[in-house]
């Protein structure tokens, strides 16, 4: 559909999903068809003009702070999942307190707090609510909560306390692609405990996986899945293969990549949240995927962080690039900047 287009026909096609043309499904397949550097190119541009036109040259930087590694799942996909036997931590709350003291003032608009559905957690969850309190009272930032699929009233309770966000990623919405994936874990709780938290006046994210089996049926199935949520972010992770778990071998050669399909989820969502995570490639790849229509930096470490990312292309490296710093340097050689905190706040409704 856009193969043919010369700059300015490009320019209108964005026009017109700023305008508010919705894309069909056929669209989507059209879309997600697009093969060579040419056609992505321009699927980019068009990307990025309706970025431009809702955010200028200015992105969000989100802290990420994995606080407990342990959980009780068996992703297939997850290094963290019960059955494999890696290392865990969980940070106690004085430990949470004094990274909170080394974030203060270090320009991040929001602070992610996630974790595996860890059983300390998960048998008192008034412990996770405490937590929330304490890194809002400690920043006064808006919080992201990221603790898996957490009963109704934890949440309540969570948003009481400050938190603002919630991030949940149902992986894929083929029935039978989720089977696999997220093995044992009803799909309609995960589904609901989203929608709950939107309804109760929480932002929501959701996510989806890519080059792990998905083919262009079952992501059009997944990207009107996640609209059906009415996100304010979305995002979609190239699926990484980890050490010890069932689908370390999986291998596929993917062309569903994640640049390709950031750029349609900004088409499809246009004033939305897309993450460039720094978790597969660090910075270099944060360039791709804000030139594809992204607009916030995820996964952040704090500073002089030895915490844990979730797909981790850095575990085990000595010099890891995922510091606010380099960040922000990289962004101005880019002509883009952070945003005011405000602009972040009002996207909130704080
Ligand atoms: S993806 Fe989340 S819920 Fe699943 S095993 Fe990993 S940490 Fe646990």
């Amino acid at each position: 559909m856009i193969q043919k287009m010369a700059t300015e026909e490009l320019d209108r096609f964005g026009e017109k999903i700023i305008e508010g043309l919705e894309l069909s499904d056929d669209d989507l397949r059209a879309l997600l068809s697009l093969e060579s550097e040419e056609e992505l190119e321009k699927l980019y541009h068009v990307a990025r003009k309706v970025r431009d036109h809702y955010f200028g040259n200015r992105v969000f930087l989100n802290c990420f702070i994995y606080f407990s590694t342990y959980c009780k799942n068996q992703c297939a996909f997850c290094y963290y999942n019960c059955k494999n036997e890696i290392n865990r931590y969980r940070l106690t709350g004085e430990e949470i307190k004094e990274m909170c003291k080394a974030l203060k003032g270090a320009g991040f608009h929001m602070i992610d707090l996630t974790m595996g559905e860890d059983p300390y957690y998960y048998e008192e969850p008034d412990r996770f609510v405490d937590l929330v309190r304490t890194v809002k009272e400690e920043l006064g930032l808006p919080i992201m909560i990221s603790p898996g699929v957490m009963d109704n009233s934890t949440l309540l309770k969570a948003k009481k306390k400050g938190a603002n966000f919630f991030a949940l990623y149902q992986e894929t919405y083929d029935p039978e692609l989720y089977k696999n994936l997220r093995v044992g874990q009803s799909f309609e709780e995960r589904f609901n405990a989203r929608l709950f938290a939107k309804e109760q006046g929480y932002c929501v994210e959701d996510g989806i996986l890519t080059g792990v089996g998905n083919d262009i049926e079952s992501t059009v199935i997944s990207i009107r899945g996640m609209k059906s949520n009415n996100p304010d972010m979305v995002r979609v992770m190239t699926f990484l293969p980890q050490e010890g778990t069932p689908l370390e071998g999986f291998r596929e050669n993917s062309k569903l990549s994640e640049l390709k399909i950031i750029a349609i989820l900004r088409l499809m969502f246009p004033k939305c949240l897309i993450p460039a995570s720094l978790d597969l490639e660090g910075i270099d790849g944060m360039v791709y995927r804000l030139n594809a229509g992204a607009n916030i930096v995820t996964s952040i470490l704090p500073p002089d962080s030895r915490l844990e990312g979730v797909a981790n292309y850095d575990r085990g490296m000595e010099e890891r690039d995922r510091d606010i710093t380099s960040v922000i340097k990289k962004l101005k050689v880019m002509g883009m900047e952070p945003a005011p905190q405000a602009e972040f706040e009002k996207i909130l409704g704080c």
